[in-house]
C-alpha cells in the first residue's frame, strides 16, 4: 500500500490545473471515494548521548531510553516511536 496526502493532490491539481484539464473532474471523484485511512506522520529524531553516559536521550521526546545502549542503539524510540533516522 502506498498512502498518499490526497489533500496535497488536490492542490497540485489547483496550483497546475492547465496541465491538468482531461480527466481532472474524473480524477478527483475517483479519490473522493476511495477510503481513507488513520495514519500518523513518522516522526524522526536521534540519539543524543547524555553526560551520564549510560543510555542515550531520544531528540523527539528527551526520554532517556533504558532499551538502548550507546553501543547497540535501537531504531526506534520505545516512548515515542521516532525512527532514529535523523541525520547529526
Ligand atoms: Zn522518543
Amino acid at each position: 500500500m502506498q498512502l498518499i496526502d490526497a489533500d496535497e493532490l488536490f492542490k497540485e491539481f489547483e496550483n497546475h490545473a492547465w496541465e491538468y484539464n482531461t480527466g481532472r473532474e474524473e480524477a478527483e471523484d475517483i479519490l473522493l471515494r476511495f477510503p481513507t485511512v488513520d495514519a500518523e506522520p513518522v516522526k524522526h529524531g536521534k540519539w543524543i548521548d547524555t553526560r551520564e553516559k549510560l543510555y542515550p536521550r531520544c531528540s523527539v521526546c528527551g526520554e532517556m531510553s533504558i532499551d538502548a545502549t550507546h553501543t547497540n542503539k535501537g531504531m526506534y524510540c520505545s516512548s515515542c516511536g521516532a525512527k532514529m533516522d535523523e541525520k547529526e
